[in-house]
């Protein structure tokens, strides 16, 4: 089968909200950054206009604009929840979390929990955002890395604030477990869940013990922890079309989480073979026949499969194969670990493939 990738990054800011860099701008870092898209997620502002392509030479990237929602008037910070191609402003129900995402998914969009398992850094004397009303159902996933959020745990102490500041990826080793557990429970539990990984980019300068610096430029967090959609066919350069092609993607699970930091993660696949054909990530079959899960990375790295969140196999190498019996079934997902700067980090995320009685 083939598939299309497009590497993604789907949480920003810009100064409509808390951010630095406008929408042009941000799309000149995502081109320098080699993303195919990007969507902005200003707090409760729905931005029309700036959704288009922008091209440099002859690389170009889709623009789109989706929101980050949420209660403002909540203290402290909590359920902060990401929304893409929707048609209307949905900020107003925004304290009401369920009535919200059944909104969301009315206008024909798709409604992500942000960082939902944010903590608290009290050395900075930040409260955690994270989401705490879990018996909303109907949204689409989790972001299960959120690069800035998951940074920020790292700042347990001044000196390890010092360190992880000027070089992070000493410290980023992967998304927070918590998180992960979360979503293999709620995928074991037998839901559809998709999970994306972003920037959280603000481009915030710090002032912080004399020191006034821009740690995380966009262009730098474009590089780091992004989405990797795929598509069964190519995008035609054409940006409502492409928009579509690419959110449907997004709505079905076609996509893995990638640390590009580390090294590139584009080629990565994760498929299965049995009764319904070949399928790749986010895709459902039933198992009357046997199944054969494929995985392959772009380099040699440690390989795991799981199932509901158990690992079934792990081998060093590019490519993992596993044969399931017939009947077997669960939530099967794949990730990716390489040794980079003495340890072994995160580096691949794939989505499920649900494996159906
Ligand atoms: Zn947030
Ligand atoms: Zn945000």
């Amino acid at each position: 089968m083939q598939l299309f990738e497009h590497a993604a990054n789907l949480h920003m800011h810009t100064p409509y909200s808390d951010g630095e860099a406008y929408h042009a701008q941000i799309a000149q870092a995502a081109l320098a950054a080699g993303l195919d898209l990007v969507c902005v997620t200003d707090h409760n502002v729905w931005v029309q206009g700036p959704e288009r392509y922008y091209a440099e030479g002859e690389r170009r990237v889709l623009l789109l604009v989706g929101e980050e929602l949420h209660d403002a008037a909540r203290q402290p910070q909590k359920n902060h929840l990401l929304v893409y191609n929707h048609s209307r402003e949905l900020a107003p129900l925004a304290a009401q979390p369920q009535a919200l995402i059944d909104a969301v998914r009315e206008t024909g969009g798709l409604a992500f929990l942000a960082h939902p398992c944010d903590a608290a850094v009290p050395l900075i004397d930040y409260e955690a955002i994270d989401w705490v009303t879990w018996e909303v159902t109907g949204y689409t996933g989790l972001e299960i890395w959120n690069y800035m959020s998951d940074w920020a745990r790292l700042l347990t102490t001044k000196a390890a604030a010092l360190r992880y500041s000027l070089n992070p990826d000493l410290g980023v080793t992967g998304p927070a477990a918590e998180t992960l557990a979360r979503w293999d429970a709620l995928t074991a539990a037998g839901q559809r869940v998709v999970g994306i990984g972003n920037s959280d980019a603000h481009a915030t300068v710090y002032q912080k013990w004399g020191v006034s610096r821009c740690l995380f430029p966009y262009e730098f967090l474009f590089r780091q922890v992004n989405t990797h959609l795929l598509t069964r066919e190519p995008l035609t350069g054409d940006a409502g079309q492409d928009r579509d092609r690419l959110m449907a993607a997004l709505g079905a699970g076609h996509c893995f989480i990638g640390y590009d930091g580390i090294a590139p993660t584009r080629g990565f696949r994760f498929s299965a073979s049995g009764d319904h054909g070949s399928l790749t990530m986010g895709d459902e079959t039933t198992n009357r026949g046997g199944l054969t899960l494929q995985l392959t990375a772009p380099q040699p790295a440690t390989l795991r499969l799981l199932r509901d969140g158990r690992e079934v196999a792990r081998k060093d190498g590019q490519s993992l194969t596993q044969v399931l019996p017939a009947g077997e079934t669960g939530a099967f997902r794949a990730e990716a670990y390489l040794s980079y700067k003495g340890r072994l980090r995160g580096w691949i995320y794939s989505n499920p493939i649900y494996v159906r009685p």
